[in-house]
């Protein structure tokens, strides 16, 4: 058998402490899962976080310690940045139970969930599909993956983003709506996850736009942090 032309390339993450990767499948985003993010969107922060997803290719993948450049991006004057931490799976499943969700987790990650917030706005206001808000080329700088094995508890981990030094976005994950567990546990719901699967877990509040020559810096504490060179 062969295809009537060349398979792209599996897109893959840099693994902590080998040189092996992570083979990306899908991206899972969670949508308002910090009350004071959705407060600043319009919100309550009393309902429910809700999901939508990126094309797995959209990850630019951020190697060890390196500053990665992302293209400003078509169509957009009004490009938000979101520092989310990232789950990444290992073991699929479906109806996965909160407190069985830790068999299902590879490790950690620091990404940026990139966001043409103009698009996004116009799409809500007409009731249409977020994807070309969202789910853009480029649109998930995403860092090593930090195998759970080799981290500590994060559950209370601090959360930050900064802009050319300034900083943006600071909070805890405890912070977290619905927490890790709880996020896999309404996903798997929806979907049977893979491994290789990345869900971006929300980000807190002070998402605000980037310019192109702008350096954000995303950080999880006992995570990692990533550099994002606009241009
Ligand atoms: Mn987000």
């Amino acid at each position: 058998m062969s295809y009537v032309f060349s398979p792209p390339a599996t897109v893959s993450l840099p693994v902590v402490g080998t040189t092996d990767r992570f083979p990306v499948h899908r991206i899972y985003c969670v949508g308002r899962n910090y009350a004071e993010h959705a407060q600043e969107m319009g919100y309550s922060g009393r309902e429910a976080p809700f999901f939508f997803m990126k094309p797995a290719d959209a990850v630019l993948p951020v190697e060890n310690g390196e500053p990665v450049t992302m293209p400003y991006p078509s169509l957009t004057s009004n490009l938000h940045h979101e520092v989310e931490l990232v789950v990444a799976i290992s073991v699929g499943g479906s109806n996965i139970p909160a407190a069985e969700a830790h068999k299902h987790i590879y490790g950690y990650a620091v990404g940026l969930d990139m966001t043409r917030r103009d698009l996004q706005h116009q799409m809500k206001k007409e009731g249409r599909p977020w994807c070309i808000g969202k789910g853009f080329d480029h649109s998930a700088p995403t860092g090593p993956i930090l195998p759970v094995s080799q981290a500590s508890d994060i559950s209370n981990a601090a959360i930050t983003l900064s802009v050319n030094g300034q900083q943006r976005q600071t909070s805890t994950i405890s912070q977290l709506i619905w927490n890790l567990g709880e996020v896999i546990e309404h996903l798997s719901a929806a979907w049977t996850l893979q491994p290789g699967d990345l869900i971006f877990s929300g980000t807190p509040s002070g998402v605000s736009a980037v310019v192109s020559g702008d350096t954000m810096v995303g950080s999880v504490e006992g995570v990692g942090s990533i550099t994002v060179n606009l241009v």
